[in-house]
Parts: structure tokens; sequence; C-alpha cells
């Protein structure tokens, strides 16, 4: 499944160019285009899954197989201190291309990056009361895909 409008399918179908450092059967590993560090590279999916609620689990596995070897390469190439993985979803979230996506970000002392926003920002629940809230819900269906199909179909 491609998204005509998606610049991700178009890369994974070559209509649009991109810096390739790995490819297999179900995933894609090039350079982000506006790196953070040097070597911030993107991981995807080559089928067209929006975000995390779409995921299903041998997608992901395959996603973050390639993640975990190209994070090592990255490291073996480039010798960063430190390395992040982030994924963002929805706009509240700060996700910008709409097909799923690891950033994998080199890190190095003094880089200045800044991951987290400021705490005044925050909003605050009691842990124990987020927790409770995300235990009934974990509890109720096996997959995330599952749980969103059941969010879609107005279930509880
Ligand atoms: P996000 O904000 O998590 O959705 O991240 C989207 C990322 O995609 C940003 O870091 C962009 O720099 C990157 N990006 C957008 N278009 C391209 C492109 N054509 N090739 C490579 N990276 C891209
Ligand atoms: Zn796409």
């Amino acid at each position: 499944m491609s998204d005509r409008e998606c610049i991700f399918c178009a890369i994974i179908e070559g209509h649009a160019p991109a810096e390739v450092v790995f490819e297999d059967g179900d995933t894609l590993a090039f350079m982000d285009i506006n790196p953070a560090n040097p070597g911030h590279t993107l991981v995807i999916p080559k089928r067209h899954i929006q975000d995390i609620y779409g995921m299903d689990e041998d997608t992901a596995a395959a996603v973050m197989g390639t993640v975990v070897r190209v994070a090592g390469a990255i490291k073996r190439a480039l010798q960063p201190e430190g390395m992040n993985l982030v994924q963002s979803n929805e706009r509240a979230g700060g996700q910008d291309v709409f097909h799923f996506h690891m950033h994998i970000i080199p890190r190095w002392y003094g880089d200045g990056l800044r991951l987290a926003r400021p705490p005044e920002v925050r909003r605050t629940m009691p842990i124990k009361e987020a927790a409770g809230r995300i235990r009934r819900e974990v509890a109720k269906v096996r997959t995330i895909a599952a749980a969103y199909t059941d969010i879609c179909c107005g279930k509880k």
C-alpha cells in the first residue's frame, strides 16, 4: 500500500531522491534531509503506515531490526558519543511526515540538541493515575493496532 501524496512513499518507489543506506524487503533507511546532527538517519516501513496506531507487530519488528542494524553501523562509522531513537505521532507529537518513521540521531557531548520540552509547558497527571488508566487499556487488547481499531469503531 502506498500513498500518492506521501514523500516517503515517493522515495520508496524511486520517484524522489534519497541517500539510502540500507534496504530490505520490508524497510528502508535513508539520511534525513535536514539532519539534527551528522548521521541523522530515518528508518521506515515500505508499506505506507501513517503512525504508531496503524502499526502491526510484524512490521514493527522489521523496522526495529533495521534500526538496530543501522544504529550499529552509525556507531562504527561516525563514533558518536551517544544515540537517540525518536519517533513522533500526530501533529501535537511533532509529526511532520505522516508515514511512520524512526529517527536515529547520533549525539555528541555539547551538541546542544534538546529533545525534551521545558518542564513549564508539560501537562501533569499523578504517575499512579496514568499507570492505572494505561494498565486497564493494555489488558484489553493484544496489539496497539487492535486498540486503534476499537477506538475507531467506538468500542470501549
Ligand atoms: P517528523 O517531524 O518526526 O515527522 O520528521 C520528519 C523528518 O523527515 C524531518 O526530520 C525531515 O527533515 C525529514 N524529511 C522530510 N522530507 C524528507 C526527504 N525528502 N528526505 C529525507 N528526509 C526528509
Ligand atoms: Zn507513505
